[in-house]
């Protein structure tokens, strides 16, 4: 998930290129990889092993400024993520195999995302979730979240599972970021025609 001012930052300043260096290359709507279905993490073939893709995925994550990473959105097609809700960037959680277990309430806020630039709207989320996920040491964990860490895990949890959060918009909303969507349609298709 990105940081939302951050996100309205960059596009301003910057545009499609962003610029930055990662160690993994950020999927963009309207990649087929976001809307696929995920493959367990025990699956996947990374240089290094799970270890070494959460490291470039924290590394990537900080980089791009977001909050939260899913695997689908640097092109690993497994249920993997990484977190940070905290302003001092200090809080890394690497989330296998997250599920939530529990929800409670709702809240409206605005969201953004890494794989949709430039595109921002409030979403519906759970207030309170109890999530639970497998740890880099193979620990199977219980963690509950209010506030931010709440929307970051539904939102990258979603990811986990084909969705973005602009499915999750309302009508109307989802009428005036039409144009923005075409436009990153149309970056995907001369990227296509460029390779
Ligand atoms: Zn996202």
């Amino acid at each position: 998930m990105a940081n939302t001012e951050e996100t309205d930052r960059g596009e301003a300043a910057g545009g499609a290129g962003g610029g930055s260096e990662t160690p993994l290359s950020l999927v963009r709507y309207p990649d087929e990889v976001l809307r696929s279905e995920r493959v367990s993490v025990a699956e996947i073939e990374y240089p290094g092993g799970v270890e070494a893709l959460a490291r470039d995925m924290l590394e990537t994550m900080y980089a791009s400024k977001g909050v939260g990473l899913a695997g689908p959105q640097v092109g690993i097609n497994a249920r993997i993520a990484v977190i940070d809700p905290s302003p001092e960037r200090d809080q890394a959680m690497v989330l296998i195999d997250p599920e939530i277990v529990e929800r409670s309430g709702t809240i409206v806020e605005e969201e953004g995302c890494l794989s949709v630039p430039g595109v921002n709207g409030h979403v519906k989320r759970s207030a309170r979730v109890v999530v639970e996920y497998t740890d880099l040491s193979g620990e199977r964990r219980r963690v509950e979240a209010e506030g931010l860490p709440a929307r970051i895990f539904q939102h990258e949890i979603d990811h986990l599972d084909g969705k973005l959060f602009i499915d999750r918009l309302g009508m109307a909303k989802k009428l005036t970021i039409r144009k923005q969507l075409a436009r990153l349609e149309e970056a995907a298709e001369r990227r296509k025609a460029e390779e």
